[in-house]
């Protein structure tokens, strides 16, 4: 009933599909979440009108005295959230806020040593087809492949024979705790910078459930709409004065023109979230949601990858299940439960195929779902897998889908009431 229904029904109608599949699906992308109304109506706000190129008090426009006072805000919480002493809050996106990184610790040409993509690492830390892999000379390390832990002695012999500016540690399908300590140590031996891209467990970090990153690494990096739970964006933050100056060169002029001030207004919101008591809850379901999850799905004989989780996210071998991630993937959209499939260590399927799935939280979290939904969930999973390429495959589907139904009308998104 509001103004985009008649200015533009056919938009609208759209929009309102997507609700109905966010409302009657469940959410397993561990790289989604949702954002409350008010994260959302900061961004729905006149701020999308503004530009405001350049930093609080020193822009390159007029009229910015009220986008001044979000963006210092927006700054000032994060940095508390955080414990950081410089934070930048206006890159468009995860991939912007790490080539900014890339442009304020280093210059195309130098060797930059990250985790690789087949091993849970982003396409930013250096993969082939992507900037990070073409403007430097990338070098990855991985996981061990029977356990699914990082390869730390890899990180150290290849940084001490490649000598790289920038070691990237981060990752987006790594379910266990990082060390960034002795990410630390290897840079600090060869003389690299450390950069942290923490865009998967910032949320966990913020409430204290997953190391901070921030004593270990030179720049830290992230997303603001993953665990975080805010608008999609990206953040910056370092201790150290000078690097905080090339970080915010690198920004802006560097890569960026002017900052989305409307989602700078809904990252403040998020921030102001991230600090309240509830927040620390919620983040604690997210973690004890995915553990049981995890303990659900091994008890049902599927392979978890490192053998359970620490954080948000569930890396599934299928092989003991005999399907493959892709199959996988659309059996499960069919019942109506989002996934994606991922590539397990030393996976002899191609990344189109892949012989996982990766599980997260976040979102299900978000809608108030607990520990005993998310076995249910893990039930649903079994059962939709192990019907697949048999007769009854297509009835299964449609019965889990059903109780999918069911169960997400238990907790409606938005608070958003069903007809
Ligand atoms: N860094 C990590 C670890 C990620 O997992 C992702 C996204 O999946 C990104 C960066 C990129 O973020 P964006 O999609 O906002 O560019």
């Amino acid at each position: 009933g509001g103004p985009l229904d008649t200015t533009d029904p056919e938009v609208a109608a759209m929009l309102c599909d997507e609700l109905v599949r966010q409302q009657d699906g469940i959410e397993l992308i561990a790289s989604e979440n949702l954002a409350s109304f008010a994260v959302m109506e900061a961004q729905g706000s006149v701020l999308t009108n503004k530009y405001a190129e350049g930093l609080p008090g020193k822009r390159y426009y007029g009229g910015c005295v009220d986008v001044d006072r979000v963006e210092t805000l927006a700054i000032e919480r994060v940095k508390r959230i955080f414990g950081a002493a410089f934070a930048n809050v206006q890159p468009h996106s995860g991939a912007n806020a790490n080539q900014a990184a890339f442009m304020a610790l280093g210059k195309p040409g130098d060797v930059i040593l990250g985790l690789s993509l087949a091993a849970g690492g982003h396409l930013t830390h250096g993969a082939a087809p992507n900037y990070s892999g073409k403007w430097f000379r990338s070098v990855q390390y991985g996981v061990h492949p029977d356990t699914g832990l990082l390869n730390y002695e890899e990180a150290e012999r290849l940084a001490r024979e490649h000598r790289p500016r920038i070691i990237v540690a981060g990752s987006s399908a790594y379910p266990r705790v990082i060390d960034f300590a002795r990410f630390r140590k290897i840079a600090d031996e060869v003389g690299a910078y450390l950069m942290v891209d923490m865009a998967h467990f910032a949320g966990l970090v913020a409430a204290g459930l997953y190391p901070n990153p921030l004593p270990h690494a030179h720049i830290v990096t992230s997303t603001t709409h993953k665990t975080l739970r805010g608008p999609r964006g990206g953040i910056i933050l370092t201790n150290d004065a000078d690097l905080a100056k090339k970080v915010n060169a690198a920004v802006f002029p560097g890569l960026q023109g002017g900052p989305l001030m409307h989602v700078i207004a809904a990252k403040a919101v998020a921030f102001g979230e991230a600090l309240q008591p509830s927040y620390a809850s919620y983040q604690r379901a997210v973690v004890a949601n995915a553990a049981a999850l995890a303990d659900e799905l091994l008890g049902r004989g599927f392979d978890i990858v490192t053998g359970g989780t620490d954080s948000h996210l569930v890396l599934v071998d299928l092989r003991p299940k005999k399907v493959t991630g892709k199959v996988a993937d659309a059996a499960l959209e069919r019942a109506g439960i989002t996934v994606n499939k991922n590539a397990v260590p030393d996976d002899p399927e191609s990344p189109f195929v892949t012989s996982g799935v990766r599980l997260g939280s976040p979102a299900a979290t978000a809608r108030g779902f607990g520990t005993a939904e998310f076995r249910e969930i893990g039930r649903f999973i079994d059962e939709v897998l192990s019907a697949h390429g048999t007769p009854a495959a297509e009835d299964v589907e449609k019965r889990v889908k059903g109780e999918v139904q069911a169960l997400c009308r238990r907790f409606p998104i938005y608070n958003v009431a069903y007809p």
